[in-house]
């Protein structure tokens, strides 16, 4: 049997370089609350994106909540179905009720011509998803939120590294929010961000992600504890160091299951005009479910791990009202498949895969 190829794979620095921001960790013994590599990083990430404010927050999860919570959020929430569990679990977590809209069968994001037939008098909010680092139809849904007085959260936790119409694409909507999940293709372990160009309620939200501490023995409004530390900022900065060649990879890979797939009877998503990707995730649209579950078997058996990101629908938890009004997402959750795709990945095994989805 072949060596096992799972289907994400963190990326690793050089473990001397980590190292060598130990020492000063150790001599400063200043581990977290707002230490100093968490500020470099803050600082270094803001920079590099080209945002205005970044709050780093210990994980993706949390920022959604965080971000929800500033945005005083009540009500029903409209977003989409086709996301990782985070998206919705932390819409109900927040005692708000989403409301599911369906996607577009090209970009497999929410789809603003169904949003509005969706907004009631207890709409406060859009929460959607940028799909694999694909941005949403930005324009669009701005449009509707401004018409209805609603705010714009979006989940990009997959875009670290996209840009839309040439800036960052955390730069759109009343706050995007990030993950730095190890999985993710920029990460510190664990840990997140929240983006806003509004100062006041960045000023907030470093509040919130912090109890609610304003100075030692005063506390302004209702926190939680959301804070990264300098191990994780740490991490952060090492890999930061390296991002643009783990871009560069990305695309290179991507290019090449392509090339291998040319002639192979599956689809991808539609990236939006004027994107720069980030090529986050390797997705293929299989013709049925069928084809899905007999591609990922005769890969398993070749010990190559795939997985069916995002299926089931998240309208399908047992904690939201399970109504059934996104055929779209229904049919794609059900044939999408994502392939191996990470920094270390070879040629010769894209091949490989490729292959054994052609015979399938
Ligand atoms: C990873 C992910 C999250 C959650 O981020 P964590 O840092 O793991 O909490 C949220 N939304 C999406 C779309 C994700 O992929």
């Amino acid at each position: 049997m072949e060596d096992k190829i799972p289907v994400t794979q963190p990326f690793l620095p050089p473990q001397e370089e980590y190292e060598s921001f130990l020492d000063d960790i150790w001599d400063r013994n200043w581990l977290t609350n707002n230490g100093p590599l968490v500020q470099e990083l803050e600082d270094k990430l803001i920079d590099y994106l080209g945002v205005k404010e970044l709050s780093l927050v210990s994980n993706g999860t949390v920022a959604l909540q965080i971000a929800m919570k500033a945005l005083n959020l009540e009500g029903e929430i409209i977003t989409t179905p086709f996301s990782y569990v985070a998206t919705t679990s932390s819409i109900v977590w927040e005692n708000n009720t989403p409301v599911f809209v369906d996607i577009h069968p090209d970009t497999f994001n929410l789809n603003p011509q169904k949003i509005e037939e969706a907004i009631t008098p207890k709409t406060s909010a859009i929460i959607a998803t940028h799909v694999y680092g694909n941005p949403c139809d930005i324009e669009e849904i701005q449009t509707i939120a401004n018409r209805h007085d609603l705010k714009v959260i979006y989940d990009a936790a997959h875009c670290f590294g996209t840009k839309y119409k040439g800036k960052s694409i955390f730069n759109y909507g009343d706050i995007s929010t990030c993950s730095f999940h190890a999985t993710k293709l920029f990460h510190t372990v664990e840990g997140g961000a929240i983006v806003t160009d509004d100062p006041d309620l960045q000023r907030k939200i470093n509040l919130m992600r912090n109890f609610g501490h304003d100075g030692l023995n005063n506390f302004t409004g209702v926190g939680i504890n959301g804070k990264s530390s300098e191990l994780h900022a740490a991490m952060g900065l090492v890999n930061l160091q390296y991002i643009d060649s783990v871009l560069a990879q990305r695309k290179k890979l991507s290019g090449i299951y392509d090339h291998y797939l040319k002639e192979v009877d599956v689809s991808k998503p539609t990236i939006q005009s004027h994107t720069e990707y980030n090529f986050s995730y390797y997705p293929v649209l299989f013709n049925s479910e069928r084809e899905v579950t007999r591609a990922q078997k005769k890969l398993a058996e070749a010990n190559i791990q795939t997985r069916r990101y995002f299926f089931p629908l998240l309208s399908e938890l047992d904690y939201v009202d399970r109504k059934n009004t996104t055929p779209v997402a229904n049919r794609i959750s059900k044939q999408i498949l994502c392939l191996p795709f990470y920094h270390e990945l070879s040629e010769q095994t894209i091949e490989r895969i490729c292959k054994i989805i052609k015979n399938s």
